[in-house]
């Protein structure tokens, strides 16, 4: 097979990273209106004339109208732009530290669907489950071209789950709060699954050290303000994926010597 040098593999990366976002942008924002990402027309949400193709090419089309609809005149979100080169952006460093062609594919479809679940996490506050179960057989994917350990992954998820049941139903029965959050021990379930145990072990030791991190920057700066911890649980994890074989050689290894 022919090799295809890594600038390539780089500037292709980047475009369907920026292909990718554009659905994240569309995804993110019709499924918690229960709008169909399948049918109807991209359409301006202000005016909603119908969008032609030249309006909808990833960032281009925003930098080119200067952040307006082409129609009406009106401010369209920054979020769109920034959503698709944070995508994108994602795309190309899972393409360049990809260790083989299997777990590179899987590194370019998992990375839009933690995007969609961090942009409706941050945005909306909930994770719809029909998007978790897909990240949830993307991880799986990922254990099968790792090491292969898909069953151990899912004992492992499943004894993350029981244990989660039981912590939020221990809450809950003591009123401490309203409860774990079922959204996180979904998430950690999947991050059990798709990360050799080791790594796992690594994942739980940053997403710690991300919440308190974030929990202490938001009580600082908005006092009110709710902290949901599924978009920093989706970061490490997506971090952990695409550094498996620098955590195992750095850390891993630096613990156990
Ligand atoms: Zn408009």
């Amino acid at each position: 097979m022919v090799e295809i040098p890594l600038t390539i593999r780089l500037i292709l990366a980047a475009l369907f990273g920026l292909v990718f976002g554009s659905l994240v942008t569309a995804l993110s924002y019709r499924q918690p209106r229960g709008l169909s990402i399948a049918k109807g027309r991209s359409l301006c949400p202000y005016c909603v004339h119908t969008l032609a193709a030249s309006d909808l090419v990833p960032v281009f089309s925003w930098v080119l109208n200067k952040g307006l609809c082409r129609y009406c005149g009106a401010n369209i979100s920054w979020r769109y732009p920034a959503i698709e080169i944070t995508t994108a952006t994602l795309c190309v460093i899972g393409m360049a530290l990809s260790t083989t062609p299997e777990k590179m594919w899987v590194l370019l479809a998992i990375t839009p669907a933690i995007m969609t679940l961090a942009v409706i996490d941050i945005e909306h506050k909930y994770l719809p489950n029909g998007l978790v179960l897909i990240l949830a057989l993307l991880a799986g994917a990922m254990r099968w071209v790792s090491d292969g350990e898909v069953l151990a992954g899912l004992a492992l998820a499943s004894g993350v789950v029981i244990l989660g049941l039981l912590v939020d139903a221990g809450y809950r029965a003591c009123m401490v709060s309203e409860g774990l959050g079922l959204g996180n021990v979904k998430l950690m379930a999947v991050g059990a699954l798709a990360l050799p145990l080791e790594v796992f072990i690594f994942f739980l030791a940053l997403t710690t050290l991300l919440s308190i991190f974030f929990v202490v920057v938001y009580k600082c700066m908005r006092p009110n303000y709710e902290f949901y911890f599924c978009s920093t649980i989706l970061a490490s994890f997506w971090f952990c994926l695409v550094a498996e074989g620098f955590i195992k050689t750095s850390f891993v290894v630096a613990f156990i010597d």
